[in-house]
């Protein structure tokens, strides 16, 4: 029976990691799969992970199963590093889920159990693990125009026209900051008028957190997401711990769905533990037991933010420094996009044969649609990048 099996395509970031790895050229620059890396291309456990570990060592006595919707000190303090000031436990729906991606799997299953003729409205280009998913399950993308590449900026005027098509019964997702692979964000301006779109058509938003912290900061980067909650009753959060807290492996994520009232939050809340209970029961505890130590014990806190800081810091920096390198090699104003854009990501809008010569003639490896890893780089390969990408005539 099982080789009636079709083969799946690979994942195109994961084959690229593999052909990195296989590659012998010495100076090698990998800026392809989304993982912060230091200035040695290391992933490390963050301080305040590695004490709250400790701590957790010192003082658990068992390992029998917990919540089915996660540990209720893990969703709350994930609904007020979220939603801030605005979050409203008492209206608002959590599950902690299997990393950001089990995050955004949960939110699709919900609201297909609400609407089974739903729409899902996603930007052109996104993560395209959302599109994927959606496709798996069978379900009918739409797409709005999101990146302008003559100005790497956001096409907004297309945006609104395409996400004003999305009817009450659609979902509309939105990534909450440092858009993944453009780097090109909103204004808190421009989340107003999506907020307007959306109250007329009441269409229902979705909104992939999956970066708080690496953009403008963490208050600043969750502007949109807390604007959007503010104003529209009905929002679905998928959050991922992954990236702000370094846990990638341990696989920590959760789903916030704010509801209209206190009837519809219970019913919401049932649906969500259901849903988990019918695809792994309960979720992993480790990790958001790390997210809720550092959370809640205020000098991990502080040390966790500060080198949060320290992250976003060194990946703005190394954004300024190619940008002023390109600018000083080309002698031109045109990649200075790469400045404003916003995260660990940015698209340089360069056709698939440029991105082909990058990995050829200089070994340097960057996704297909020209997204590199800004995090991939350090003081040493910034100059090496800014050089290549002008020879290779981008
Ligand atoms: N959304 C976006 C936009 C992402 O880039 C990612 C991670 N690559 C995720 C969600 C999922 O993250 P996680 O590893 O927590 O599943």
């Amino acid at each position: 029976m099982l080789g009636n099996l079709k083969p799946q395509a690979p994942d195109k970031i994961l084959a690229l990691m593999g052909e990195f790895k296989a590659d012998p050229r010495q100076g090698k620059i990998d800026l392809g799969v989304g993982v912060y890396k230091d200035a040695d291309g290391h992933t490390p456990i963050m301080r305040a992970v590695l004490e709250a570990e400790r701590r957790m060592l010192d003082s658990e006595t068992t390992k029998t199963y917990s919540a089915l919707s996660g540990e209720p000190d893990f969703l709350k303090a994930m609904g007020e590093l979220v939603l801030g000031a605005g979050y409203k436990p008492e209206l608002t729906a959590g599950l902690a889920t299997v990393g950001g991606t089990g995050a955004i799997r949960q939110a699709l299953e919900l609201a297909r159990m609400a609407n089974p003729d739903l729409r899902i409205f996603v930007s052109d280009p996104t993560w395209p693990n959302h599109v994927s998913i959606m496709n798996f399950m069978g379900l009918p993308v739409e797409t709005y125009r999101y990146f302008d590449n003559a100005t790497r900026g956001v096409d907004f005027e297309g945006m609104k026209t395409d996400i004003a098509r999305a009817k009450k019964g659609d979902v509309v997702l939105l990534h909450g900051c440092c858009h993944n692979p453009t780097g090109a964000n909103l204004t808190i301006e421009e989340w107003a008028e999506v907020a307007d779109i959306l109250e007329k058509t009441g269409a229902l938003p979705l909104i992939d957190l999956a970066y708080q912290g690496f953009g403008d900061g963490l208050e600043a980067d969750a502007a949109g997401t807390r604007l959007i909650a503010s104003r529209i009753p009905e929002v679905l959060i998928a959050a991922s711990c992954s990236k702000n807290f370094g846990i990638y492996r341990e696989r920590t994520g959760c789903l916030l769905a704010q509801c209209k009232d206190a009837a519809t939050r219970d019913l919401t809340q049932g649906a969500m533990a259901f849903l988990n209970r019918q695809t792994y029961s309960f979720p992993p505890f480790h990790g958001a037991k790390i997210v809720a130590t550092v959370l809640n014990s205020p000098d991990l806190r502080a040390d966790w933010m500060a080198e949060l800081e320290e992250v976003r810091g060194g990946m703005l920096r190394l954004r300024e420094q190619l940008a002023s390198e390109l600018r000083a090699l080309s002698g031109s104003d045109r990649f200075d996009f790469i400045a404003s854009h916003r995260g660990m990501f940015s698209r340089l809008g360069a056709p698939a044969d440029k991105v082909q010569r990058l990995k050829e003639e200089f070994a340097i490896y960057m996704v297909g649609d020209s997204r590199l890893n800004i995090a991939g780089l350090n003081d040493s390969t910034v100059p090496i990048l800014a050089r290549a990408i002008v020879e290779a005539g981008i």
